[in-house]
């Protein structure tokens, strides 16, 4: 369970404040009217719910602000755990006017807006995925003016940099030249991002994601798919043949401490969100060879063999490692998760699932 002990269950809070007599009956309403305007007040869309985030930030989200304040969608069913869990929705974010529908039918106040294509199926699909994920974006951005919404979360990437921009402890303001239609799409989400914080007042918040890495729901088609991989073929058969070579370094960030970061620019003060195109989280940087190193220690025997394809191209216009200290000054970010905790989880975690037959 993610951050289970680090963020207040808001039915137990109630029960305990409620318990307590001593408290005077102004002292309750005060902060029960605070807790309402804050959290029960919020009537959160997630779309893109059954993806590789999604699946994960939805579950946290009902367990912050009740499960029916939570509303899931997606273009495909997700996991029994999403659509049995509170409100779900079979939801194409391209159909504006359903769009419209679901939002001002349930009284949305902020929208998580996680549907895209990922950086390695979109070369395959130039086209139709620049019209996803920009048409998506504007979608969300129009929608959120017209209805004045709290707030919008929209992720960019490390992708919106390119083979220009430097390699090393990437910097928050730097050059961004990004040659792969995904990156030149976050780019752009993020310039009308800006734009209409500054025309409109729309409060969107954004991180650059590094990779993702978790066990409870498959890879969406990225770059860094092969770190996910990885661990699931060291358990299904003790081998791994990688689509990137040995020392190619990319930043990546364990899902746990993806999701915090994400509730937590959300619930920052919007005066601490000073960058309004988007936040440089930096994560933890390694190598396929370090990777697996760190599977042997716990997988004796493993092995893994190189065979780049096109994502290697991708991957070498990417930064090695990212610099982060604009985020941690402004709202705090923090990551706490390094090589060698993170494959004990993931290992842990995918065993779990092969003995549930959940593969
Ligand atoms: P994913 O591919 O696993 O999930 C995306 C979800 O969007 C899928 O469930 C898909 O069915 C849904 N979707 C696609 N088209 C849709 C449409 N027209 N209407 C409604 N839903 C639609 O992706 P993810 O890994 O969960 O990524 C979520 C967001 O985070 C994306 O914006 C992605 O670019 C960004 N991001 C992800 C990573 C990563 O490593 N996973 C890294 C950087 C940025």
């Amino acid at each position: 369970m993610i951050l289970e002990n680090s963020r207040p269950n808001l039915s137990v809070f109630f029960d305990t404040i409620l318990c307590f007599p001593t408290f005077g009956q102004n002292y309750q309403s005060y902060i029960l009217s605070t807790i309402i305007h804050k959290k029960i007040m919020e009537k959160i869309l997630v779309i893109g719910c059954a993806g590789q985030i999604g699946s994960e930030l939805t579950l946290e989200l009902r367990r912050i602000y009740g499960a029916s304040n939570v509303v899931a969608t997606d273009i495909k069913p997700a996991e029994r755990e999403i659509t049995e869990g509170g409100p779900f929705e079979i939801l194409d974010v391209l159909e504006t006017h359903r769009l419209f529908g679901t939002v001002s039918r349930n009284k949305i106040t902020q929208i998580y807006h996680l549907a895209a294509i990922l950086s390695g199926n979109a070369e395959k699909k130039p086209l139709a995925s620049w019209q996803i994920n920009m048409e998506s974006l504007m979608n969300v951005l129009e929608l959120s003016r017209e209805l004045s919404l709290h707030k919008v979360f929209w992720p960019s990437s490390i992708a919106v940099f390119g083979p220009t921009t430097p390699r090393q402890k990437t910097p928050q303001f730097t050059i961004m030249e990004p040659n792969t239609v995904y990156g030149i799409s976050k780019l752009a989400g993020e310039r009308w991002l800006e734009y209409y914080f500054k025309k409109y007042g729309v409060d969107g918040r954004s991180l650059r994601y590094p990779g993702l890495i978790s066990y409870k729901t498959e890879a969406g088609g990225g770059t860094t798919d092969y770190a996910v991989e990885i661990y699931y073929e060291a358990l299904r058969n003790g081998s791994y043949e990688c689509f990137l070579s040995e020392n190619t370094y990319l930043p990546m960030m364990f899902m746990e401490d993806a999701i915090k970061a994400t509730i937590d620019i959300m619930e920052t003060d919007a005066a601490n969100v000073k960058v309004r195109s988007s936040y440089n989280v930096a994560g933890i940087s390694f190598s396929p060879k370090e990777i697996a190193e760190s599977i042997k220690s716990q997988v004796p025997g493993f092995e893994i063999s190189y065979k780049p394809d096109f994502r290697q191209a991708i991957a070498d216009s990417w930064p090695q490692s990212i610099d982060d200290s604009v985020a941690v000054a402004d709202w705090g970010l923090t990551c706490t998760y390094d090589l060698p905790r993170m494959t004990e989880v993931m290992l842990q975690g995918v065993k779990e699932k092969f003995s549930a037959g959940r593969e």
